[in-house]
């Protein structure tokens, strides 16, 4: 088994990737910057590398500061947990050149991936639904982009092939705008990502964000554990997931987990990955994948039984998958709560001193957070300092659970937005289940 690895990232997520190293006998490196060494994880770790100063920049996106720590302490392996260096193939092959393991996919795949054209060139190729959409990169001919436009029906949206997190999309609505539009997009998109190339696809009115779950070994073994619904979102930041997607019958998870599976053999992936889609009228349609853990991975955990971070180093570990898609069983239901140092009503930013830090607790109940009494918060970072989790027997019980649990929660000293989730919970349509990606910002008003 691997004996020692670097947790390059900070948080709720170092923490839950230092638990798992030490329940397999992994000690862990905690790389920090110099505004996060009172973070717990790095008061907990076996040894800690200061690698720069607190803008990310500086130090959580310094490849060769988070290599040449995992040299100065002999570590085998780099977990990236998610957002900063994560989805970047330059520094997993450089993690790679190094001698080292990079733990999540090969850095070909986290590369293709990372190309929306070309991902869903590759899923189209392996039976993955996909949007109705220009099929490849658009051109500079007018009339070929009018003509495309008309036969995928307006609206469509115009994508930015590099783009992420919710930005460099534009919806059409009508033949007049198309071109200024592709324009717009192309310029904002090389400003953006340094790259140009932009898409085509259907723009869909209502739908819902639905993700599967992977995991894959290195022998061509990959299983789903099933999807989560990510639906409730905030300028494109999911806010609240559960698993399983509420009104998905046990025939479309079967079928398009299997498919997703399906797909990570022919790209060589292997690790953990999500596959995106967006779900309407009883359709999926693939968006795009992500290439590492996702934020929401425990709601899979609790309606699995599988722990996914230490699944991910089992793999990188070159172990072979321990289960076969007919032992996954999916049990209950799980919802998720980002919890946010934010202000509930203007969303600003809410940094500081936590006076008081009292978790939930009781049957059912999750906390993942790096919190602490007396702990800053510091301004320089995301605003997500935990994750409240609730599992219950059926839907109704989870939201019962996690109902308890954000009354009982209390976080002094900063605002978060827990009176949000709380109001979220008491809302009708989402007790009913099923509430569409538009929901969450019309209730606000937004
Ligand atoms: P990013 O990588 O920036 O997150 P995605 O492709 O995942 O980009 O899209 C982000 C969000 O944009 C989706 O969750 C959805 O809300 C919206 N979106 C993307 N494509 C479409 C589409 N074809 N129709 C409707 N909404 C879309």
């Amino acid at each position: 088994m691997l004996k020692k690895i670097v947790i390059a990232n900070r948080g709720e997520i170092a923490l839950r990737i230092q638990r798992a190293c030490r329940e397999l006998g992994i000690k862990t490196v905690a790389v920090h910057s110099t505004a996060d060494s009172n973070q717990k994880h790095v008061l907990l770790a076996d040894e800690t590398v200061c690698i720069g100063p607190p803008a990310s920049t500086d130090s959580y996106l310094n490849m060769p500061a988070i290599i040449s720590a995992a040299e100065v302490t002999d570590a085998g392996a780099i977990h990236p947990g998610y957002g900063f260096l994560s989805e970047n193939a330059d520094f997993a092959e450089r993690v790679r050149n190094s001698g080292f393991i990079f733990i999540g996919p090969p850095p070909e795949v986290i590369r293709i991936m990372g190309n929306k054209v070309e991902a869903i060139r590759a899923m189209k190729n392996a039976g993955v639904p996909c949007v109705p959409g220009s099929d490849g990169p658009l051109g500079e001919d007018i009339e070929e982009n009018l003509r495309l436009a008309r036969d995928i029906g307006y609206p469509i949206i115009i994508k930015a092939a590099a783009g992420g997190g919710g930005r460099g999309m534009r919806v059409v609505n009508n033949d007049a705008s198309l071109t200024s539009s592709i324009s717009l997009t192309r310029s904002e998109a090389n400003a953006a990502f340094g790259n140009d190339t932009v898409y085509m696809e259907k723009f869909l009115a209502n739908p819902r964000h639905i993700e599967f779950q992977i995991l894959a070994d290195h022998f061509g073994n990959c299983v789903h554990l099933f999807e989560r619904d990510c639906s409730m979102q905030r300028r494109h930041q999911k806010v609240l997931e559960e698993a399983p997607a509420p009104g998905i019958t046990p025939e479309q998870r079967q079928n398009i987990g299997r498919r997703c599976a399906q797909a990570c053999k022919e790209i060589g992936y292997h690790n953990a990955g999500t596959f995106e889609f967006l779900y309407q009228d009883d359709e999926f349609y693939f968006i795009e994948m992500n290439t590492r853990l996702q934020v929401e991975h425990p709601v899979t955990e609790l309606i699995t039984g599988i722990d996914l971070v230490k699944e991910q180093l089992r793999i990188a570990d070159g172990q072979t998958l321990r289960f076969k898609q007919d032992d996954i069983t999916l049990r209950g239901h799980a919802i998720e709560c980002r919890i946010n140092a934010e202000d509930p009503k203007t969303f600003m930013p809410s940094p500081g001193r936590i006076e008081l830090w009292h978790p939930p607790g009781g049957p059912g109940i999750r906390v993942d957070s790096h919190l602490y009494s007396g702990y800053m918060v510091p301004p320089y970072y995301d605003s997500m300092i935990g994750k409240v989790i609730a599992y219950g027997d059926d839907r109704k019980s989870a939201i019962a659970r996690i109902s308890i649990a954000l009354s009982e929660m209390v976080i002094d000293g900063i605002t978060t937005n827990i009176p949000l989730h709380q109001e979220i919970c008491q809302h009708a349509a989402f007790k009913e289940g099923g509430t569409n990606i538009h929901y969450l910002e019309e209730r606000l008003g937004l």
